[in-house]
């Protein structure tokens, strides 16, 4: 499977600045910074770092980095791929606006089945509310911003609930966002421990990976051909969270190369050769270094 995504194109919005901010609540949320304005890229273009990089961040937040070391690395993140879409991934269908009500599979955030959907909206907009009308299952949303206007013009395929999502209003929770980047960290971890400690491990031990493994997974996107210079699959991802978790998925399960852990500083990679243990010529040289000065201090004087 080389290059699985090489004929493939998707699209994600991202806004140029977000912030953080606290809401009345008492919560802290990453949103569009007001001034921020908003691009069209494709995700998948350079899919290995998109993944890699939330990996590294759940790698940061199960070592117990500080508060304000995470709040960066996620900024960075979005700053650089958008925001995840938690609002249209959680749901049992990214469409749930046409619904009467917001129906949820058991997650880690929202303990209700199911709720209205203004309750729903209230947690990805707490700040200043859009503007949105639910009468049984009929809904108006409508705004003012000519981006907006624009980004709509351009990506008809995407259900309403993903357009609003991308409105600079909305804002995702802090708390919520380090649970989803663990998760994948936990995932990868797994897998990799998995495979490297096979022999060492007994079979309950094995199973404990192999179920949390399981627990992995989500819906297929939809996903169309556009003749291009090429012939090219478009996928329609409704949230960036899918996206990450299905090219994660195909990585996870590359023939051909496959993600590592650093035997130095303990980040994910993607091993090119078999026997490939570090990120980089750095990280190896460095290796090297404290070996050989642990070697030196335990030679007896
Ligand atoms: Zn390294």
């Amino acid at each position: 499977m080389k290059n699985i995504f090489q004929k493939s194109s998707s699209n994600w919005v991202k806004y140029d600045k977000y912030e953080w901010r606290t809401a009345t609540n008492g919560k802290c949320y990453i949103t569009p910074s007001a001034d921020a304005k908003p691009s069209i890229y494709n995700p998948i273009k350079d899919y290995e770092k998109l993944v890699l990089t939330a990996i590294n961040i759940g790698t940061n937040t199960m070592n117990r980095a500080d508060e304000a070391e995470l709040k960066e690395s996620i900024i960075n993140f979005v700053n650089e791929y958008g925001m995840l879409g938690l609002m249209t991934a959680l749901p049992t269908t990214p469409d749930f606006i046409t619904y009467e009500a917001v129906y949820l599979p058991k997650n880690h955030f929202i303990k209700e089945e199911s709720i209205s959907t203004e309750k729903y909206l209230s947690y990805f907009f707490p700040f200043d509310k859009i503007d949105f009308r639910k009468m049984g299952v009929e809904a108006s949303w409508s705004m003012d911003s000519v981006e907006m206007i624009a980004l709509i013009m351009t990506m008809k395929n995407k259900p309403q609930a993903v357009m609003m999502s991308f409105q600079k209003e909305y804002a995702e929770p802090y708390e919520w966002l380090v649970e989803v980047f663990r998760d994948w960290a936990f995932t990868f971890f797994s897998s990799f421990l998995y495979y490297q400690d096979y022999d060492r491990l007994d079979e309950n031990e094995r199973n404990l990976y192999r179920q949390g493994i399981a627990a992995f997974g989500g819906v297929a996107p939809t996903y169309r051909i556009e003749l291009r210079e090429r012939p090219t699959i478009v996928w329609d991802f409704n949230s960036l969270l899918l996206c990450v978790q299905m090219m994660f998925s195909f990585m996870l399960t590359d023939e051909n190369s496959s993600m590592k852990v650093c035997k130095h500083c303990g980040k994910a990679f993607i091993a090119t050769r078999p026997n490939m243990e570090f990120c980089s010529p750095q990280c190896k040289n460095q290796y090297n270094v404290y070996k050989s000065r642990a070697k030196k201090n335990d030679t007896p004087r």
